[in-house]
C-alpha cells in the first residue's frame, strides 16, 4: 500500500463533469489499497479572472488582500471535489492551506513553503478519508493568507508529498508528459520515459511549463519522485527524478527554445576595470534580469564590446538606463535585437561526452543558421539566433541527436 499525492490543474478540474471525472479516477487508485492524498488548483481562468477583478478597482492592489482573493479560485474546487467524491459513497475532506497547516513566509504572492505541519492530512487518512487539499495557499506565522505564485498548486503537491513521506507525487495535467521537445513545434517530438531533475530544472527554465519550478527545486531537495501526467487519459507519463547511471549515456535528452529575450549591444565601451559593473548595476537597478552576456575586447584599441540578453518586456527599459551612459562614454553605441530566439540543448549526458558542442554548432551551420550568442552550463548549450529559425533549429538538432529514437535506458514501449 503506497502513499500516492495526486495534484489536477486547472483544466482537470475545469467544470463539474471534469470535477465528477477526476472524483472517479482519485477514487479508482483508493480502491486499488493506496493512500491518496489530493492537492487542487482553482478551475481553468479562475485565476486571471480575480486578478482581473483585483485591478478593476485598483491599479496596484494590495498584496496582502489580492492573496485573499486569489485563494478562493481553489477553495471553489476542493469543496465541490469533495462533495462529488462523498456523493460517489465516499469519505472527503476539504482543507484549505491553513486547515492543512502549510506554513510559509509572508511574501505574498510569491510566498515559500517553510513547514507543513501534517497531523491533520494523516488523521483523515487514517479515518480512510480522503483529504482534498487547496493548492497555491498557505499562512505566514501570524496567520496571514499568502499565496504561492502563478502555477503554484505543483509546488504545494510536491511539498505535501515530502511532508508525508509519500511514495510519488503525480501531477496530472493536460499534456501526456515531458517530451524531447515542444510537440507543436516538431511533430515527431517524444514522450520521455524519465528524465533526472537537473534536466527538469534546465527546460522548465527555458519555459517549458509542465512544471512550476519550485516544486522541481523540492523534488531534487527531498528526493520525491514525481509523475507528469495526463488525467484526459490511462497512460503512464513522465518520471522526473533522481539522476541515474543511464541517463548518462545519452548525449541529450531534449531541445527547448524561448523566444522571450532581446539582444542588446554595446560598442565603444572603455576598455577598463569596472565598467561591467556599473552597467549591470544600473540595469539591475531597474529590477531587469540579465541572462546571457558576452564581452569582448575589439582588439589594439582600447574600447570593448559587450552583448546581454534581457526579457523582451525589459528591453526598452534597459535601453534607457544605458543611453544615460552616454554622457560619460562617448564613444558608446547601443543597438538591439528583439527578433532573436534561444535554444538549447540539455542532457546530463553532456559532461561525459565530448563534441556535444561542436554536434550542435554544425548542425546549426548546415542550415546556415547564424549563432549570435553562446553559453553553456554543466547539462545545457545554449545559442542565440534569429527567432524565424527556431523551427527549423529545433528539427535539425532533434534529428542530429537522434532525439525520436528510444533513449538508451528506456524500455520500447
Ligand atoms: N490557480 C493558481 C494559478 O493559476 C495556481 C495553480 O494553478 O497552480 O496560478
Ligand atoms: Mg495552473
Amino acid at each position: 500500500m503506497a502513499i500516492i499525492v495526486q495534484k489536477y490543474g486547472g483544466t482537470s478540474v475545469a467544470d463539474t463533469e471534469r470535477i465528477k471525472a477526476v472524483a472517479k479516477r482519485v477514487i479508482e487508485t483508493r480502491n486499488g489499497g493506496h493512500d491518496v492524498v489530493v492537492v487542487l488548483s482553482a478551475m481553468a481562468g479562475e485565476t486571471d479572472k480575480l486578478i482581473q477583478l483585483a485591478h478593476q478597482v485598483a491599479k496596484k492592489p494590495d498584496p496582502r488582500e489580492q492573496d485573499v482573493l486569489l485563494a478562493t479560485g481553489e477553495q471553489v474546487t476542493i469543496s465541490l471535489f469533495s462533495i462529488a467524491v462523498k456523493d460517489m459513497g465516499h469519505e472527503a475532506q476539504s482543507l484549505l492551506g491553513h486547515q492543512a497547516r502549510i506554513y510559509t513566509d509572508r511574501s505574498y504572492g510569491r510566498a515559500r513553503i517553510s513547514e507543513i505541519r501534517t497531523e491533520p492530512i494523516w488523521h483523515n487518512l487514517y479515518k480512510g478519508c480522503i483529504p482534498v487539499i487547496a493548492g497555491f495557499q498557505g499562512l505566514d506565522e501570524r496567520g496571514n493568507i499568502t499565496t504561492l505564485g502563478r502555477g503554484g498548486s505543483d509546488t504545494t503537491a510536491v511539498a505535501v508529498a515530502a511532508a508525508l513521506g509519500a511514495d510519488v507525487c503525480e501531477i496530472y495535467t493536460d499534456v501526456a508528459g515531458v517530451y524531447t521537445t515542444d510537440p507543436s513545434m516538431y511533430h515527431k517530438a517524444r514522450k520521455l520515459q524519465r528524465i533526472s531533475y537537473d534536466e527538469m530544472l534546465e527546460m522548465a527554465s527555458m519555459g517549458a511549463k509542465v512544471l512550476h519550478i519550485r516544486s522541481v527545486e523540492f523534488a531534487k531537495k527531498y528526493n520525491v519522485p514525481v509523475h507528469v501526467r495526463s488525467s484526459f487519459v490511462d497512460e503512464p507519463g513522465t518520471l522526473v527524478v533522481k539522476e541515474e547511471k543511464s541517463m548518462e549515456e545519452v548525449m541529450v535528452s531534449g531541445v527547448a527554445y524561448s523566444k522571450s529575450d532581446a539582444r542588446i549591444t554595446l560598442a565603444g565601451l572603455p576598455d577598463v576595470p569596472g565598467v561591467a559593473a556599473r552597467i549591470f548595476t544600473e540595469v539591475a537597478k531597474e529590477g531587469i534580469v540579465v541572462d546571457m552576456i558576452i564581452q569582448g575586447s575589439s582588439g589594439d584599441t582600447d574600447l570593448a564590446n559587450l552583448s546581454f540578453t534581457v526579457p523582451r518586456p525589459d528591453c526598452q527599459a534597459a535601453i534607457q538606463i544605458l543611453e544615460r551612459m552616454k554622457a560619460e562614454w562617448k564613444d558608446l553605441e547601443i543597438t538591439s535585437d528583439e527578433n532573436i530566439a534561444k535554444i538549447s540543448i540539455i542532457g546530463v549526458g553532456m559532461r561525459h561526452h565530448a563534441g556535444v558542442a561542436s554536434l550542435m554548432f554544425q548542425t546549426l551551420a548546415n542550415e546556415n543558421i547564424n549563432i549570435h550568442m553562446i553559453s553553456t552550463s554543466e547539462i545545457k548549450i545554449s545559442c542565440v539566433i534569429d527567432d524565424r529559425q527556431t523551427a527549423k533549429a529545433v528539427q535539425v538538432l532533434h534529428e542530429a541527436f537522434e532525439l525520436e529514437k528510444p533513449l538508451h535506458h528506456e524500455i520500447p514501449e
